[in-house]
């Protein structure tokens, strides 16, 4: 039997991360890593970005080069995975392959979720979560002139600025009553949501779809609850993510709202650990209203616990407690987010939105909990520092901006 060592399951961001930082602690074992993409693990945010943008190929989006696995001992198995045998340390492939396993780690990511309305079926309705899904996009934007976005996140939004700049005519279709809702303030999305609108992009916020309409099977317009159909050459779908769990669930760990872990990312069972946008993990900047765990999606997240657990795995145990942080690039607005907006109950303005450099600093119960920035790098980095702290800084100081953020750290 071969030898059963590390399998890693999904090559996304935190699956590879997982098997480039065992090699980097020193882990020598037999390390496989799993995931059902053709081709090799590659970053997803420049395919809303610099990849659709036609300003990056495949070769700038790839992790590694193909040399590199080769080179560090990580068997590339390009399978989806069906089940997993816990009493044997299994992991089952569709092709009826059983990979042993001393450990597995559970990097699944999550998956788009469907529109649920009539229509959703039609061709030219697109989602963006893969290569394969930025490049049937970008096939659309060549021609097509009429799109419509449904969902303001990230998604919607980073599509719809390079859709305008590449001269379509867009329409944003948001069920909430603002933009980015869930990641950042109000403040922030007033500002986002100006900041499109002089982009040329039409944005309707408050628009319930109830259905898409089409011809001959394909797509022609989106209907809202007002009515209104809003004409589409063709549509994306950027209405928000589920985690992969089903294999977690069916195998007895626990799930909810992501594969449950603890402190050290392990799962209930202690050979199997879990990381990314699947896993729901215990975090002190969770909303303090009971809730403990956190689910997040970011590259930070995936490749910070990614590290953490090699760490744990080569036994340097210490618990996982990275400052959560984001960004996201529209036009030439940098949004840049440290910390988690949830748990916050007032927020103040440090510079002028109408200079498009600006931040705003969040605060509960008069603790800093996050700090978005718009162009302005040296707010979220420091945020990034006093964040891994508690934070000593009053609303009062974050408005004055002759006040020196600096001085807060410790000498
Ligand atoms: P993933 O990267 O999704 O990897 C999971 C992998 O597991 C996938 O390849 C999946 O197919 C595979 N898999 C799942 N189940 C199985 C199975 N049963 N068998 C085999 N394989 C399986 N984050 C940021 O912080 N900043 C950004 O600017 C940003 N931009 C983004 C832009 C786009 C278009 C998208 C889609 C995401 C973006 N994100 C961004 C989010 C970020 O990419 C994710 O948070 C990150 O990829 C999560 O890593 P992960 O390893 O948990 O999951
Ligand atoms: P998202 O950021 O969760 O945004 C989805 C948006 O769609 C939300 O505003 C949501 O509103 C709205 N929505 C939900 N159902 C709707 C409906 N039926 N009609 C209209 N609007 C609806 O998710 P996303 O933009 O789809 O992104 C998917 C994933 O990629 C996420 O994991 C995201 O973090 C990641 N991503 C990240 C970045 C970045 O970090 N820069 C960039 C691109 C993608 P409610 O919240 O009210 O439901």
């Amino acid at each position: 039997m071969s030898e059963a060592g590390i399998v890693i399951l999904g090559a996304g961001q935190g699956g590879f991360q997982a098997a480039a930082s065992l090699r980097d602690c020193g882990y020598a074992g037999r390390l496989v890593l799993v995931g059902d993409e053709p081709g090799l693990p590659y970053q997803r945010p420049p395919l809303s970005k610099a990849y659709m943008k036609s300003e990056a190929g495949i070769e700038q989006i790839e992790l590694r080069a193909g040399a590199f696995y080769a080179d560090h001992r990580i068997e590339l198995v390009n399978a989806r995975a069906t089940a997993i045998d816990r009493p044997g340390q299994r992991l089952l492939l569709e092709d009826g392959t059983a990979l042993p396993y001393a450990h597995l780690i559970l990097a699944t990511g999550a998956r788009n979720r469907p529109l649920p309305v009539p229509g959703h079926d039609l061709a030219g309705v697109y989602y963006l979560r893969t290569l394969a899904d930025a490049d049937a996009l970008k096939g659309k934007l060549a021609v097509a002139r009429r799109v419509v976005v449904i969902g303001a996140g990230f998604i919607g939004l980073e599509f719809a600025a390079v859709a305008r700049a590449l001269g379509h005519e867009v329409t944003v279709l948001e069920g909430a009553g603002r933009v980015l809702a869930r990641a950042v303030s109000p403040e922030m999305s007033a500002f986002f949501a100006h900041a499109h609108a002089a982009m040329g992009t039409k944005l309707v916020l408050g628009a319930g779809v109830v259905g898409l309409e089409g011809e001959g099977g394909h797509v022609t317009g989106v209907a809202t609850g007002d009515g209104t159909v809003h004409p589409a050459d063709f549509v994306l779908v950027g209405i928000g993510v589920v985690p992969n769990v089903e294999l977690a669930a069916a195998a007895g760990l626990e799930v909810a709202n992501g594969i449950v872990v603890d402190a050290h990312l392990a799962t209930m069972d202690p050979a199997i650990s879990a990381l990314g946008d699947a896993v729901a993990y215990p975090s002190r900047f969770a909303a303090k209203d009971g809730t403990t765990h956190v689910r997040l999606e970011s590259v930070q997240n995936a490749a910070d616990q990614a590290r953490s657990l090699a760490h744990r795995l080569t036994g340097r145990v210490s618990p996982f407690d990275a400052v959560p942080w984001f960004w996201s690039d529209q036009a030439d607005l940098k949004l840049q987010m440290v910390g988690l907006a949830a748990a916050t109950d007032s927020a103040v303005l440090r510079g002028d939105p109408a200079s498009r450099r600006f931040s705003v600093f969040r605060f509960r119960d008069g603790v800093l909990t996050a700090i978005e920035s718009v162009n302005r790098p040296a707010d979220h980095m420091l945020g990034r520092r006093l964040l891994a702290g508690t934070p000593a800084i009053t609303p009062a100081q974050a408005a004055d901006e002759s006040f020196e953020l600096k001085s807060l750290l410790a000498k």
